[in-house]
């Protein structure tokens, strides 16, 4: 059986993760917010042993030292941004591996959002955390990176198995399915998709996380064939 992800809702359309790696322990993935954190984990009896970190944003990294104060945990964090990530204890990189119980998660580097930004993909859980680098049909905003950078790193998450289950940072998807309409008005795929999450929506369900194949199939962002055509799409979006 697949390990569980426990989804913590913070702020407006923040999701935290809880990835229980093994029985009752827990990786907080880019805590937000430390109380719906600690709580959750006091409802469901859950043992927080580390937190990752996919960037430095302080919606990602904010519940960071008062979670780490309440349960001891370790945090695990981009090296290339490590001086902005409170409390880091391990930095990380392309290539490292991190070790949860019997799961061996790769750290992919996929700078463009901000500059040191990385993912963590966890083969024998088929989990993958993206943090805002890839959203459902969408892409996070070139605050430090460029468009080439964006292209690289999509091209990176592009790559893993199809199936695997994603699970990003944010509740971006009907914005991100209006746009994405636009783009490839055709797409049959994309339509199904776009009123499949509409409904979701209404009913007030999450829509994350998702399959990097529906990805492929409906993300203009992440289907983009060159560079020119991703940063045309990512400067539409933005002025959407
Ligand atoms: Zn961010």
């Amino acid at each position: 059986m697949l390990p569980s992800v426990h989804r913590v809702p913070a702020f407006s359309d923040n999701y935290i993760w809880l990835f229980e790696y093994a029985p009752d322990h827990v990786a907080v993935v880019d805590p937000a917010d430390a109380g719906p954190v600690l709580a959750a984990a006091a409802d469901r009896k859950l043992r927080i042993t580390h937190i990752l970190n996919t960037h430095w944003h302080p919606d990602h990294v904010g519940g960071n030292l008062a979670i780490k104060n309440a349960s001891g945990c370790s945090i695990i964090g981009p090296r290339r941004e490590q001086a902005k990530i409170p409390g880091i204890d391990r930095a990380v990189g392309e290539g490292d591996v991190v070790s949860l119980g019997d799961h061996h998660g790769e750290v992919l580097f996929v700078g463009a959002h901000t500059a040191g930004h990385i993912a963590f993909h966890f083969a024998s859980a088929n989990v993958l955390f993206p943090g805002d680098t890839l959203f459902a049909m969408g892409c996070g905003r070139l605050f430090e990176g460029s468009a080439a950078d964006m292209f690289a790193a999509l091209a990176r998450l592009r790559g893993l198995p199809a199936d695997t289950r994603v699970f990003c940072a944010h509740e971006y998807t009907l914005s991100n399915a209006r746009f994405a309409v636009t783009v490839e008005p055709d797409n049959a795929a994309l339509a199904a998709r776009y009123a499949a999450v509409q409904q979701a929506r209404r009913n007030h369900q999450p829509t994350v996380p998702f399959t990097l194949l529906e990805e492929l199939e409906t993300n203009p962002f992440i289907r983009a064939r060159t560079v020119a055509e991703l940063a045309a799409r990512r400067s539409a979006k933005d002025a959407f």
